[in-house]
Parts: structure tokens; sequence; C-alpha cells
């Protein structure tokens, strides 16, 4: 199972048209890797990562495969959602399953694309959006003191604290604040507020969706941009500048043309390959590599991972039977030119099952099977 981003935002913001552009992508992809399986909503695209190609020039193996991660279409958020409007409900259910959020934002203007409250307005549509997934944790909470209130007569410990966090956690958010914001108390509130789901609790992005006219300085001097920056910053949350239309364009040209669109426009990098970087960042991932003459290739681990768990992401069995991993730095080989080098300089290390793997290790796993 992947690590996931769930796209939402209002109507007619792009998100339709961002989709695409990750599916086309994930489609084009797919033929290369046939372990990727498609549904519909879902889109499973490699995390650019230009190490992957510096490592193969050096070791020269007969297959390069990048580290994915997905995207997840939550389309029909609007207004009222959390009233089950719309197909309110539903959604918001989606929108509990993924792991972050992509919050597309309407940063272009554009007469002929009607925008469902007249007209773009960054920070109004972000706060529309906010409230509703603000409203549906608060719903959450309140089930979940339901539930608890029929079994406070039993005097349980840890029902009666859960019940004393949800208190404070709906005061907290009738004051309109994300759960992101509350503080827990204790490891038993924190077990506690991870068994509601809340959407609000996880980590969000946004996504501002500009002309692509405007890429080429990063939108410094739209109004819109820089409004939806101001907010962002205030949350502790990044803003990716993307042009979803430009994005959908460039995923139906072959490289050479994407290329030579892109000189046109004055960008060096797709837009999409920044969301994927900055969602893959907003996850809490990093990635180490393992590099034989079969194989180069990129693996996710969350970050402050340990050798034992970064050997289970290729097999359990290397994660059972772990005895250590032979590791050593991507600077270093890059600096040093091969991995006989990295030896002779006494910089490739046996570690065990205590060492904190780092980005941009390159490691071997010894084990017992
Ligand atoms: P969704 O409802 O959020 O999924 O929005 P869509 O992706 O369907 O986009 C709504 C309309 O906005 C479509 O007609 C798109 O072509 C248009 N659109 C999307 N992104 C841009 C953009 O960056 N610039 C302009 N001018 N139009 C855009």
């Amino acid at each position: 199972m992947g690590f996931n981003c769930g796209i939402v935002g209002l109507p007619n913001v792009g998100k339709s048209t961002l989709f695409n552009a990750v599916t086309r992508t994930a489609n084009a992809q797919a033929a290369n890797y046939p372990f990727c399986t498609i549904e519909p909503n879902v889109g499973r695209v490699a995390v650019p990562d230009e190490r992957l190609d510096n490592i193969n020039k050096i070791v020269n193996a007969k297959r390069v495969v990048p580290t994915f991660m997905e995207f997840v279409d939550i389309a029909g958020l609007v207004k009222g959602a959390s009233r089950g409007e719309g197909l309110g409900n539903q959604f918001l259910g989606h929108i509990k399953q993924v792991d972050a959020i992509v919050h597309v934002v309407r940063c272009f203007e554009d007469s002929n694309v009607t925008h469902v409250d007249g007209s773009t307005d960054p920070v109004r549509d972000v706060d529309t959006i906010n409230t509703e997934l603000v409203y549906s944790d608060f719903e959450t909470v309140n089930k979940s003191l339901d539930k608890m209130s029929r079994l406070l007569k039993n005097n349980d410990k840890k029902i009666l604290a859960s019940h004393e966090c949800a208190l404070r956690l709906k005061n907290h958010l009738e004051g309109l604040k994300p759960a992101r914001s509350f503080v827990t108390l204790n490891e038993d509130e924190d077990d506690y507020l991870k068994s509601l789901h809340l959407i609000t609790r996880k980590q969000v992005l946004y996504a501002a969706n500009v002309n692509e006219n405007e890429l080429a300085d990063n939108a410094i001097n739209s109004k819109h941009v820089n409004a939806l920056r101001n907010l962002a910053e205030k949350e502790g949350s990044k803003v990716v500048v993307v042009s979803a239309k430009l994005e959908e364009e460039l995923g139906q040209l072959d490289a050479e043309e994407a290329k030579l669109y892109m000189d046109d426009l004055k960008i060096t990098e797709p837009g999409l390959d920044r969301l994927i970087k900055a969602g893959y960042s907003l996850l809490g991932l990093m990635t180490y590599f393992t590099a034989g003459v079969q194989e180069v290739r990129a693996w996710t681990i969350p970050k402050a991972c340990k050798a034992p768990q970064a050997a289970g992401v290729i097999h359990s069995d290397f994660e059972k039977g772990f005895i250590c991993a032979e590791v050593y730095a991507y600077d270093d080989l890059i600096r040093l030119g091969s991995e006989t080098k990295v030896k002779e300089a006494g910089l490739y290390r046996k570690e065990g099952r205590d060492y904190v793997c780092k980005d941009g290790d390159i490691m071997n796993f010894l084990f017992n099977v």
C-alpha cells in the first residue's frame, strides 16, 4: 500500500484538470512498471528523483525503478457538504482514508470559467472548504462522545480520559480551528485522536492554480497567490504554484515537444513534478536506494526509520531475519565515482538494528531466512 495525498477543492478550481494530468502521467508510466495497477480515482506516479539516474551512470544496472506515491481524486466538496449537501458525506468519507491533503485553490482569472461564488478569492475559498472540514470533524467527535456516554458508568479509566479529551477537542473545533492545532496532553490522547481519523488533523499543501504565463516567476506578482501564501504561512503550510491547464497540455506532448513548450514559457520543471515532490515531503517521507547490477531502485521510508524497517519495505523476510545493513551515502558515491573508491575511503559502513536511516543512503541488507 502506497502513501497517498487526496486532492480537494471547490468545484471549478481545476481539480479534475490536475488529476487528469496525474493519471495521464501514471498511465504513461504504467507501461514501464507493470506492477502498477490502475484505479479510476487513484493516480500512482513515480516520485521524480534525479539521483536515480546519477547512480545509474556509475552502476549501469539493467533496470532503474523509481519509488511511487498516489494521488486520490476527492471531487464533490461543496459548501454544506458536512450537512450532507451534494454528495458531501460520501466524499468526506473518502478524505478520511488519505494520508495528507492537497488543496487546489483557484488563483487564475478567467471570465469563461464560472466561479461558484462569483469571483476569484483564494482566502474565501480556502475558508469555505476548511469550515466544511472542521464541521465534519466536529460531527465525528460528537458521534464519538455519544458512543462513550453510554460507557461512562463503567468508570473505565481509559474511556474517562478519552471523554475528557473529546470535550476539549469539541470546544477547539467549535472555534473553527482545525484539529491540527489541538494540543494533546499524553500518549493516550494521541491514540484516541488517531482512532478518530480526523480530516483537519492531516497535513495540507495548497496548490495555487494559476494561468501558465504566471509560472516563470512563480507568480510572484499575483495578488491571489500572495494572499494564499500569507494564509498558508500563518498555518505553517506550504504553497506550490501550478497551472493545471498547462500540466494537462504537457501530458499530451512527447518529451521533446514538452521541453520546447516549457522553454517557451521559461520554466525548467513541470509543476506536476514539483507537486509530487512537495506531496512526498508533506507525507514525511524520504528515500533510500539499492544499487546492484540488476537494478538501481528507490524505496520510500518514513523519516527517522530504522534499518530493519527500511529492509522490511523490500520484503518482510528482510526485516524478520535482519542481520545488518551495509550503508554508504549517495553524495560520497557521486563525489568519489565508484563503490570501490567509497570502500577505500572507509565510508562503506556496517550498521545494526538501531541505525536511523538518512535520505539518500544506499543500502544493502544481510539477513537470515
Ligand atoms: P474542478 O471542478 O475543480 O475539477 O475543475 P476543472 O478541472 O473541471 O476545471 C474547471 C474549468 O477551469 C475547466 O474549464 C478548465 O479548463 C478550467 N481551468 C482549469 N485550470 C485552469 C487554469 O489554470 N487556467 C484557466 N484559464 N482555466 C483553467
